[in-house]
């Protein structure tokens, strides 16, 4: 479980694409690893963990690296990005804070013979991108839905009707609507079929959408909601997108009194097995699951990426036609998403090294 999974695609059809990104160009200068790391804030705990972990991984294999967090901030981004191509980087793996606001710094890079890892978020709307490491991001919201499924044990028949609200992520990241998809493709054929109702009737990315993944921004849609659809009837089920969105959405539930852990609280889904969400889940004192994403491994996959190019190889994808950024299919390595509930925590975020116990149950 904690091995790369998949199907490998070599990379030699992809010659065109991967030398023309490469960064080698036709010149034989010999690469020397020089990488720039472009985190996007550090309000979530697995960009910190990543950019941290990624520093590492280059320089154990005696990369030079500049690592920077952009602090949700798409100018402050940029030019950290800038800063980095002055620098004489040679690669650059960002995680983007606006998908679509990079493609001027980009060109610049690419003008400079820089290879482009776009980093877990797909960066929209330019050629320059060579490689995509993410996860599974349908899968992601295909696994949040489930869970509210088997937890509220609704069937296409039941004659039960269960209200449930929805979340999605900030419209700027191109994760957004896919996560979005996955839960909503999931509840369309209970929603249909009548046993499950939205009663906001906010089914669209837009009127769910939780600017900058904030807390504070879902605390507030969540209070609103409760005031104006929930003063007569029950909330069974909260489809959050990431676990700072559930927690905010637990507060705005707690405000309004509702009592964690008693029968009549939501069952609220969420993303990244952050530590905080990881004591609720285990305690039974807020959301119910979050989906862990490997991040080690996509660290990996991102190095490896660089490692391959530095060695005079083609790094390894798995996936050639999912992500379409507006100009191509961008090559990218894909891994799974795996649900996690109070059954399987030990089994899958502490067995596997992720988080101890200990941290779980000290988390503030
Ligand atoms: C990532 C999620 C994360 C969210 C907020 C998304 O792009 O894929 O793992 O929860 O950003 O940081």
């Amino acid at each position: 479980q904690l091995s790369r999974r998949g199907l490998l695609f070599g990379t030699a059809g992809l010659a065109a694409v991967s030398l023309a990104g490469c960064g080698a160009g036709e010149d034989t200068k010999q690469l020397s690893g020089f990488t720039g790391i472009s985190m996007p804030t550090t309000t979530s705990d697995r960009w910190v963990l990543e950019g941290a972990d990624l520093e590492k991984r280059l320089k154990d294999l005696g990369y030079k690296t500049i690592l920077e967090n952009g602090e949700d901030d798409i100018p402050t981004q940029v030019s950290q990005i800038q800063s980095m191509i002055d620098q004489g980087v040679e690669f650059l793996i960002i995680a983007a804070i606006g998908n679509t606001s990079l493609g001027e710094v980009l060109s610049k890079a690419k003008d400079k013979g820089v290879t482009i890892i776009s980093y877990d978020r797909l960066i929209l709307e330019t050629p320059d991108v060579d490689y995509y490491a993410s996860f599974n991001n349908y899968q992601v919201g295909v696994l949040q839905a489930k869970h509210i499924i088997s937890r509220l044990g609704i069937t296409e028949t039941s004659t039960e009707k269960f209200n449930i609200e929805l979340f999605s992520g900030s419209t700027d990241d191109n994760n957004s609507q896919h996560f979005f998809q996955g839960g909503l493709d999931t509840l369309e054929p209970y929603i249909y079929g009548g046993s499950v109702v939205i009663p906001s009737n906010q089914t669209e990315l837009e009127p769910t959408s939780t600017d900058k993944w904030s807390r504070d921004v879902a605390r507030d849609r969540m209070a609103g909601l409760l005031e104006e659809f929930y003063q007569d009837q029950p909330l069974h089920a909260v489809l959050s997108p990431y676990d700072g969105i559930s927690r905010g959405i637990v507060e705005a539930l707690v405000a309004a009194d509702f009592e964690p852990g008693s029968d009549d609280f939501p069952v609220i889904t969420g993303q990244d097995a952050e530590l905080r969400s990881l004591k609720a889940i285990k305690e039974g004192t807020g959301q119910t699951e979050t989906v862990f994403k490997d991040t080690r491994l996509l660290a990996e996959v991102a190095v490896d990426m660089v490692k391959s190019i530095v060695e005079g190889s083609t790094p390894d994808v798995n996936d050639l036609g999912t992500y379409d950024n507006g100009f191509k299919f961008i090559p990218s390595y894909l891994l799974d998403p795996v649900d996690v509930t109070a059954e399987n925590y030990k089994e899958v975020v502490v067995a596997s090294g992720y988080a101890t116990e200990e941290a779980i149950d000290n988390a503030p």
